[in-house]
């Protein structure tokens, strides 16, 4: 039994700089050291980049996705992904749409850095090796391991500035919970197909936006944003509902390129039949609006990205957002 593991900065890797804030400068064999219960589980530890979250990109995780895949084909148990928690919604989702091994890919960081007084990046760090060597772990995909909780990638948020109890998936509560060290999980979601293999060169070319509408919003500001965008999302109101100028703008727009419409609570889903007006998701559905169902604006652009970057059509892209919200 091994475990990969894949550093990629974050605040789980920050330390000071001695003049202004922490920067990331530890790595994995760093992040390792600070764990003495880690020497139970063979590591095979990696430095990718150490960078601030907000830095990564999809061809960077696509890249470790696939150094993760051949890991466990090389006989890795799981793979462990450390990085930092400003993305970590998007990146492990986005992993998770193309991760196709039995084996876990577990992806954690910390809230509080190594500086301060109880960082929480060591136990989420031995957590996730617990979760990546664990058999029960099969099978569900890329997991998200912090505060002693398993959650699924595709049903995770990050919900708060600060909290250590940051990550919860709101439509779905945590998998499983770490106790006393074992990992205990409750409930197993259905698998998805993984998407195809991505082509770089044409991921790089696909643009989409996301447009999260409020309150007496500038319908002027849709153009602007969509303008040489392959794809939009939009983040409604409530149950997905937008104002009604922006009804004729969005089935004009719609006409062009798919637009996916998604909630900006945070949780719960987009509704299909319930309300009626001008700006109601009855309405833009029959305008032609994707329904994004479950999945919030973040995931749903990354589902939309890569969708059309595989070359999706309109009815696999709807048929997608249909299996996938
Ligand atoms: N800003 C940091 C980052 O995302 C926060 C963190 O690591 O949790 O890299």
């Amino acid at each position: 039994m091994s475990v990969a593991l894949f550093a990629l900065g974050g605040t789980i890797a920050m330390a000071g700089t001695g003049s202004g804030g922490v920067v990331t400068r530890l790595t994995a064999a760093d992040l390792t050291a600070a764990v003495p219960l880690l020497a139970d589980t063979p590591l095979d530890v990696r430095d990718v980049d150490a960078v601030p979250s907000a830095a990564l990109t999809y061809p960077r995780i696509l890249d470790v996705v696939d150094a993760a895949g051949a890991a466990v084909v090389a006989g890795a148990t799981g793979v462990v992904v450390t990085q930092g928690t400003d993305t970590l919604e998007e990146t492990a989702y986005l992993a998770d749409l193309v991760w196709r091994h039995p084996a876990p890919l577990v992806v954690t960081g910390a809230m509080r850095n190594p500086t301060l007084a109880g960082p929480d990046g060591p136990a989420n760090l031995l957590a996730a090796v617990r979760v990546a060597a664990a058999p029960a772990a099969r099978d569900l995909g890329v997991l998200v391991a912090l505060n002693d909780e398993v959650h699924a990638a595709r049903y995770v948020r990050k919900t708060h500035s600060t909290s250590t109890a940051t990550f919860a998936s709101p439509n779905a509560g945590p998998l499983g919970h770490l106790v006393e060290g074992q990992v205990r999980l409750l409930t197993r979601p259905t698998r998805h197909e993984p998407l195809p293999p991505v082509d770089r060169d044409r991921l790089a070319g696909t643009r989409v936006a996301l447009h999260t509408v409020t309150l007496d919003d500038d319908v002027a500001l849709l153009d602007a944003v969509a303008d040489g965008r392959d794809g939009l999302v939009v983040a409604g109101f409530g149950v997905g509902h937008v104002p009604p100028a922006f009804a004729p703008a969005l089935g004009a727009l719609a006409e062009r390129i798919p637009v996916v419409l998604t909630s900006r609570t945070g949780a719960g889903a987009v509704l299909r039949n319930t309300y009626g007006a001008v700006g109601s998701e009855t309405d833009l559905q029959r305008r032609g609006l994707v329904n994004g169902g479950l999945l919030d604006p973040y995931k749903a652009k990354v589902l939309l990205r890569l969708l059309l970057a595989g070359g999706a059509d309109r009815a696999q892209v709807r048929a997608a957002f249909h299996r996938h919200g």
